[in-house]
């Protein structure tokens, strides 16, 4: 496929494509290799991964999936338009059937920001219901008159200058069923989490999971939008899902225990903070902080969840902070300078520079 040009590759099968999206196809050939790459992406028949990197400067930042139906594409997360354009490339150089949707597992930049080069490009953004909730909250430049998440997070990436933000059109407020006969994916809200707006994608017949940021596997808990003490129950419920592979929403491809790593960081956080912290006033509390960290280190099971201090990326102090704020009504971040770094640092990736 990589030897035939765009024109070539959309002729038959593009009469569904605008001419900007069909503008946008043919600005260029298909990467050599852009073939060769996707087909390592598969994770089961017609079922890609793509891992990407969180990073400022990278093109996709969140991992993303797609899952080839007989007639159409499901993405699931639509990335920051760099990522968008690079993961449409990967499907284009797979098959000419056209991408119809793009699954937004959360309302961040890095998930939902490449919305409109999806659908410039024929597909319909689709989301959770607190994804439009959590858009009114923070995307206060599109719903109002206040500079919001889109407008800082436009002085970090140039790929956002291109393009606008375009919230998800097609809601569901519980859970939305794709069914060819072949494939099946429930689209599904098990609860708060990251987020108020947290959607999975549950593949029952391969029994696999993209977890959007519900799950990563690594050190990129952002705390800051949702609720610990939630998202542990919400782990719950994914883990009686069953799943044999995990597909996080940053770090490798995993497998379903990665779901009990994730839920075990999260309480033997809860647990640190309040047994080292909840009783102390912010200013003694923040001093425990290191000893967590220790503690949380030394268990094999959930290291790796744990920031490392002094990297510039190190999310556990307000990881801390928000736990702390849950159990005892006040904040912590606010005394704080390295919480609030961390939290920028992570932000920042995730389009949500303001914070
Ligand atoms: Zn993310
Ligand atoms: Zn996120």
């Amino acid at each position: 496929m990589r030897d035939v040009n765009r024109r070539e590759f959309l002729t038959g099968g593009a009469a569904f494509l605008s001419l900007a999206a069909e503008a946008e196809l043919l600005a260029g050939p298909i990467p050599a290799g852009m073939a060769e790459a996707a087909k390592a992406d598969l994770v089961a028949p017609d079922i890609y991964f793509h891992e990407g990197r969180l990073a400022d400067n990278a093109d996709a930042v969140c991992n993303n999936g797609w899952i080839v139906f007989e007639d159409y594409v499901l993405v699931i997360d639509a990335n920051f338009p760099a990522g968008a354009r690079l993961i449409i490339s990967k499907i284009r150089a797979l098959t000419d059937k056209p991408i119809r949707f793009a699954f937004d597992t959360h309302h961040h930049g890095d998930h939902a920001y490449g919305n409109q080069v999806y659908v410039e490009n024929g597909a319909v953004p689709i989301a959770h219901t607190g994804v439009i909730e959590e858009m009114k909250r923070y995307e206060t430049g599109y719903y109002g008159n206040q500079p919001g998440a889109w407008e800082a997070a436009t002085k970090g990436r140039a790929d956002l200058k291109t393009t606008k933000l375009k919230p998800p059109s097609v809601l569901f407020s519980k859970d939305l069923f794709f069914d060819d006969g072949r494939h099946r994916v429930e689209l599904m809200h098990l609860g708060v989490a990251h987020t108020h707006g947290d959607a999975l994608a549950w593949l029952p017949k391969e029994r696999i999971l993209f977890a959007g940021d519900v799950c990563v596997n690594g050190p990129y808990n952002y705390v800051g939008d949702g609720d610990v003490g939630e998202w542990v129950a919400t782990l719950e419920a994914a883990r009686k899902l069953g799943a044999q592979i995990v597909c996080t929403g940053h770090g490798p491809r995993s497998v379903g225990t990665v779901l009990d790593d994730q839920q075990a960081f999260f309480k033997a956080l809860r647990e640190q903070v309040g047994a080292l912290m909840a009783k102390r006033p912010p200013e003694e509390a923040k001093a425990q902080i290191e000893s967590i960290r220790a503690t949380l280190k030394g268990n094999a099971q959930i290291a790796r969840y744990v920031g490392e201090r002094g990297t510039g990326w190190d999310p556990l102090p307000a990881q801390a902070a928000k736990v702390y704020e849950e159990l005892t009504g006040q904040k912590l971040a606010a005394l704080m300078p390295e919480p609030q770094l961390a939290r920028h640092a992570h932000a920042r990736s995730h389009g949500l520079a303001s914070a």
